[in-house]
């Protein structure tokens, strides 16, 4: 399945979270460790999403391709610093298709959302849920995969009045109900605070004194790394994690 990571804290290049450390995202895109069955490698694509201090919403760089293919890559990465920064590699579901738009982060406002597992009985497990959309919504799906309409699920329980962290329990709590065999790992950024589930595939967290890092799996091999048990909902800020049970 994807592996995806989030982190907050002092500006660090985007190169030190993707090629940097040993087991950086771009190592994990073709030599994951703990996949779990769902799939081998992530070649089907990779999102990273950052803030820049002059622009309201998040940046990003998405594409289709496999990230250690991308010629451009290491040297945007080298120069682009940030403080808050979420980056994923994608292993598409069998049936889902490969194309940019598919590749998280997804964006709403200041949201970034990226999603690692499936939606078991897509798309029919999800038509209860997506009748809440508006048709608005619907029609304009970045992709026609799961993770695309868990974000929008995401984005209109925000819209509705709901908390981040509300939106996201509720939507575990709903889809765990329709699709028990579901993954159900969400990672997301306002910029200020990281909210990350973890149902069905690892996670791994390293706080330190100024900086928070989330990660499907431990970059390196620091002590410092934890794992976050399965079905857990985290939120965290350079100065604050609380962890409840899902
Ligand atoms: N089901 C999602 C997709 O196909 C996420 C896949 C994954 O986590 N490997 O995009």
């Amino acid at each position: 399945m994807c592996r995806h990571l989030a982190y907050l804290g002092p500006p660090v290049p985007l190169a030190a979270l993707l090629f940097e450390p040993a087991h950086g995202l771009a190592h994990q895109a073709w030599a994951p460790r703990d996949m779990r069955g769902g799939g081998t490698i992530n070649a089907d694509g990779f999102g990273v999403g950052w803030y820049a201090a002059d622009a309201d919403q998040p940046i990003r760089y998405r594409s289709a391709m496999p990230l250690w293919t991308d010629a451009a890559l290491p040297g945007i990465a080298a120069v682009t610093s940030s403080t808050a920064i979420l980056a994923a590699v994608r292993s598409a579901t069998v049936g889902m298709p490969v194309i940019e738009t598919a590749a998280a982060p997804f964006r709403h406002d200041r949201w970034l959302f990226s999603h690692n597992g499936v939606v078991r009985g897509y798309p029919g497990a999800l038509a209860g849920p997506a009748a809440e959309l508006p048709v608005e919504d619907l029609l304009t799906l970045e992709a026609p995969t799961d993770s695309a309409a868990l974000f929008a699920l995401f984005r209109h329980r925000l819209r509705a009045g709901k908390t981040a962290e509300d939106a996201v329990a509720s939507l575990i709590s709903d889809i765990s109900e329709i699709s028990p065999d579901s993954r159900l790992n969400l990672l997301l950024t306002d910029g200020e605070r990281i909210i990350a589930s973890t149902v069905g595939h690892a996670l791994s967290i390293r706080v330190l004194t100024d900086s928070v890092l989330v990660a499907s799996e431990p970059l390196d091999d620091h002590p410092g790394w934890r794992a976050v048990p399965d079905r857990s909902l985290l939120t965290a800020t350079v100065s604050d994690l609380t962890m409840g049970d899902l």
